[in-house]
């Protein structure tokens, strides 16, 4: 059989364990043996009492017993020592020496054998030398040098003796002996070697328990973590799905989304204070908030130095705590004054620019720690707050350019009816000149009774009755003035500014002509933008019928379609070419010498703005005819109006 290469135990750690483990067999074992050595010495003893000598006996005995003292005094102390492992070879050098000493005063029995008077007595010396021996190969097996250094000198004098004797029958004892003696030191070899095995095989074993254990206890590490990286994944879906549903539901307003992002942050962090402020300078100015019982209002204004926020923006990143009273933050202006103790918040930066700081707050401590997941939806809230309030400053400027335009277009228009208006306004005052100068002749003539020029003075009031409209509708027409949206019927918008229009279309020879169904519900306008509209329109069904030959006539009309109002302006003009019609609408497209090409665009954004239509289409007669909607009032669009100015814009 082939038999492994021994292993060093001062490099290598089974070898070592193995060692470790045969000097502790040996000592467990020592005291078995060393106590059936101290019982059987006395019986040689006895056994030869009256045939040897006393002194010679009680020298042995004596010697011998003290051997097996100090073994069994080893035995305990090992069992004593908590660092036997660490002293391994120390204790296998001490027991090794005292089975030696024991194995000699053994050997020392062939004395006895010496003065034994006959065989028995000898024989009964080998067969308490033999039970000694194979009681020593047993229990001292596990370390060799110790069964051979004990059965050696144990053995071999009474052997040697015997052999040397005259008489066949010590001789053939002698002889037996050392035929024992051999198969008791091969028996204690081949013992020692199956244990050095068997323990080898323990160790491995131990090993691989122990790599198992490890294995085992690092694929469970390894669950946890997948296991919390599942539930932070879960968590950050359901935060993602939670965020989506804001940013997707249609609000009428941005503030109105923006509350509901502060309710959303308030919900998944579990803080009762959602905070959008504004930071300028010094100032922190509270934009919309969401707290009980009203604590805080929008519009308040704090000191930056006094708030959480002021750490938040020098960190320029999520700044996040759960117990103020806890840490640091217990000497913060904002605990001592506020005794707020869990906070959560991150600087906004609308467009380029830095807007101030979002935040969730509460009094109470926050039990959970804030996950990666809350900062990094705070974050992305604080992002989309960020977008939403550019968009919304954008949207404002855009509205502001759109009025100043459609103020400058109807100035445009104003000017382009100016000679017409001059005519008209010039007529009454032709008119009221031709009077006062009649008047004043009468008075001139001679005393005059007042029924007389009673008539021409109120000639001259209806006159300048008529300049007076005339006048007004001019400043209608030229002021600025916000957008005002109104539930407003279509009629009356149009019967406003009817006798205006008609001093544009006689002027050209046009009729006018209404059709206008009864009773339609009214629109939700602002009056001046919708009358610039048809204004803008019916101006240029005249420009363009301005040198037609046939018959001009203009037909406003407008009729229920569902949900809205269609109305229209039909002119008899020259129409428009097919491959134009796209144009017509797009800003500086324009025919005419001194045109701009803006009324048709303004008037289409100003349709829209309110929710409709504008396009144009040619008629089957002659001319073109545009049309636009606008819905219909309804208590939803109207209050969708009242608030569409909230301010975000907090400057
Ligand atoms: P502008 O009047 O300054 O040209 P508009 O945007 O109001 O600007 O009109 C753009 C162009 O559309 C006009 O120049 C004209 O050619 C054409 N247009 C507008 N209305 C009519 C119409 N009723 N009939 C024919 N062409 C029209």
């Amino acid at each position: 059989m082939k038999t492994a290469a021994p292993l060093d135990s001062a490099t290598d750690p089974i070898a070592r364990r193995i060692r470790i483990e045969q000097v502790r067999l040996l000592y467990t074992q020592a005291s078995l043996s060393a106590t059936a050595a101290l019982f059987v010495a006395p019986l040689v003893v006895l056994v030869h009492w009256q045939v040897v000598p006393h002194p010679v006996l009680l020298a042995w005995l004596a010697s011998l017993e003290t051997t097996i003292l100090v073994r069994l005094a080893l035995a305990a102390a090992f069992r004593r020592d908590p660092n036997a492992e660490g002293n391994t070879e120390r204790w296998a050098n001490r027991y090794t020496w005292a089975c030696a000493t024991s194995g000699i005063c053994w050997g020392g029995c062939t004395v006895l054998l010496a003065l034994s008077p006959s065989p028995v007595y000898q024989s009964f010396i080998a067969l308490i030398l033999g039970g000694i021996l194979m009681n020593g190969v047993l229990t001292m097996t596990p370390v060799l040098t110790t069964c051979v250094v004990y059965a050696l000198p144990l053995a071999l004098p009474p052997v040697l003796w015997l052999l040397l004797q005259d008489d066949l029958l010590r001789t053939t004892m002698g002889a037996t002996g050392v035929l024992y003696l051999l198969l008791a030191l091969g028996t204690a070899h081949r013992y020692h070697q199956t244990l050095t095995r068997s323990l080898g095989l323990a160790m491995e074993n131990l090993g691989l328990a122990q790599s198992f254990a490890a294995a085992k206890e690092q694929a469970e590490e390894i669950n946890r973590r997948l296991a919390e990286q599942q539930a932070a994944l879960q968590d950050s879906v359901e935060a993602m799905r939670e965020f989506h549903q804001v940013i997707s539901t249609p609000y009428r307003h941005a503030s109105e989304q923006i509350r509901a992002m502060l309710a959303l942050g308030c919900r998944r962090f579990g803080l009762a204070i959602g905070i959008l402020a504004r930071v300028e300078g010094e100032c922190y100015k509270i934009v919309q908030v969401i707290a009980p019982n009203n604590d805080i209002a929008e519009g308040d204004v704090l000191a930056l130095s006094d708030t959480y926020c002021h750490d938040t923006l020098r960190a320029k990143s999520p700044l996040s705590f759960e117990h103020a009273a806890a840490g640091r933050w217990r000497h913060h202006p904002c605990y001592l004054k506020f005794k707020l103790e869990a906070y959560l918040g991150t600087p906004v930066q609308a467009g380029s620019q830095p807007y101030g700081v979002l935040c969730f707050c509460d009094f109470p401590p926050r039990p959970a720690p804030f996950s990666t997941v809350d900062r990094e939806l705070i974050q992305l809230m604080a992002q989309w707050v960020g977008a939403t309030i550019e968009q919304d400053r954008m949207a404002t400027a855009t509205q502001r350019q759109h009025t100043l335009l459609a103020h400058a277009s109807r100035l445009n228009t104003l000017g382009e009816m100016a000679s017409g208006l001059a005519h008209e306004i010039n007529q009454p005052i032709t008119a009221i000149a031709l009077y006062t100068e009649a008047c004043l002749a009468q008075l001139q003539s001679g005393p005059v009774k007042p029924a007389e020029i009673r008539e021409t003075l109120e000639k001259i009031a209806a006159q300048s009755a008529r300049t007076n409209t005339i006048i007004q509708h001019v400043r209608h027409f030229a002021r600025q003035s916000k957008p005002q949206y109104l539930a407003v019927r279509f009629k009356d918008l149009f019967d406003d500014i009817a006798d205006f229009l008609l001093l544009e279309v006689r002027r050209h020879r046009v009729h006018l002509l209404q059709d206008i169904a009864p009773n339609l519900p009214p629109v939700l306008a602002d009056p001046l933008q919708i009358q610039q509209v048809i204004l803008n329109l019916i101006h240029n069904a005249v420009d363009a019928m301005s040198d037609s030959e046939g018959s001009r006539s203009i037909t406003v009309f407008a009729r229920l379609d569902r949900w809205a109002i269609e109305a229209g302006i039909k002119d008899t003009g020259p129409g428009v070419p097919p491959d134009m019609l796209d144009q017509l609408l797009h800003p500086f497209f324009t025919t005419k010498p001194d045109g701009l090409g803006l009324g048709l665009s303004i008037s289409q954004s100003i349709v829209e703005a309110h929710g409709g239509r504008l396009w144009v289409t040619p008629n089957q007669g002659p001319g073109v005819t545009f049309r636009f909607t606008l819905p219909v009032a309804t208590n939803a669009n109207a209050s969708e109006r009242d608030s569409a100015d909230l301010p975000l814009e907090t400057s």
